[in-house]
């Protein structure tokens, strides 16, 4: 079932909670691959009910990225949520979300927004903090859902669920990924033949990361090395960063102790894609 009004929306809820059903959140930007559905087959098995947001939200991207072109398709969404789990596909326009007259933003402070993502896309996150609180508002669901692939975004929504103290659990699952490893996106439809073939890299440098840091070495200078090294080898990918910081503070490390994330951005032509792996003790 789609919803596009918040009022329609809370009067669903409202008449669920009443009933002691429990309400599980996905929220997503549409354009819906397996990533998204693990996410609502997980939330269906934790909650009664689940409400699937698909909203591409223009506060997260700057005037020269990709809102207009975003891929949108909601009639495969509705779909493809439903036959996963959701019982609501949340549709609502930016005017529903941003009436004439809002100009109130939530914002996680400090290094956790200003590394990696946030370094070439500096509002990204303030619009993420900001529509994840307003759906978390909307539908005050017990639990909400997110994907790894994403791993500083969950982070700072960790982060900012915590100092806001709201009272809902964030879940974080696993990067689902195509044969070849390359992590599922909604950008990768926007891929050439040639970039596609290249793009396994990011995976396969990721995961030679892992493999050497397993083997013992824990320098941080050097995993990065092997990392750029390894996607340099194709010459179509064009780093944007590769960087490994402590996870999930985001803290600089040296030496990986305890736990870290190796993450990278990359652009393919105008594409850009983002990758991740934990290195843990
Ligand atoms: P998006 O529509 O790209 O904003 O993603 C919506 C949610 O799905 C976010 O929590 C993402 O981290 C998650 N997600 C996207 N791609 C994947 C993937 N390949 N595996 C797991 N989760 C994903």
């Amino acid at each position: 079932m789609i919803i596009t009004t918040i009022k329609e929306l809370r009067a669903y809820l409202d008449t669920q909670r009443k009933s002691g059903k429990t309400i599980g959140l996905v929220p997503t930007m549409g354009f819906l691959h397996e990533g998204h559905l693990s996410l609502i087959r997980r939330a269906k098995a934790e909650n009664h009910i689940v409400v699937m947001s698909d909203f591409v939200n223009p506060t997260q991207f700057a005037p020269n990225e990709d809102f207009e072109s975003y891929p949108r398709n909601i009639e495969h969404d509705e779909q493809l949520a439903t036959d996963a789990g959701a019982d609501v596909i949340f549709y609502p326009s930016v005017e529903e979300m941003y009436p004439n007259g809002s100009s109130t933003f939530v914002e996680a402070e400090g290094d956790i927004t200003k590394v990696l993502c946030g370094a070439s896309r500096p509002s990204h996150f303030k619009g993420v903090t900001t529509v994840v609180a307003m759906l978390f508002n909307i539908v005050q669901p017990q639990k909400a859902y997110f994907g790894q692939k994403d791993a500083q975004q969950a982070a700072v929504l960790i982060k900012m669920a915590t100092d806001l103290h709201m009272n809902i659990e964030l879940i974080v699952c696993p990067i689902v990924r195509e044969e070849d490893g390359l992590a599922m996106s909604s950008r990768n439809t926007y891929l050439s033949a040639n970039e596609r073939a290249q793009a396994v890299i990011l995976n396969q440098a990721l995961v030679k990361a892992k493999t050497i840091f397993e083997n013992g070495e824990h320098n941080v200078p050097n995993l990065i090395k092997t990392i750029t090294d390894k996607i340099t080898e194709m010459p179509l990918a064009d780093i944007d960063y590769v960087s490994i910081y402590e996870y999930p503070s985001l803290k600089t490390i040296e030496t990986v102790k305890e736990k870290a994330l190796a993450a990278v951005a990359v652009r393919f032509g105008k594409t850009r894609l983002i990758d991740n792996i934990i290195l843990e003790k």
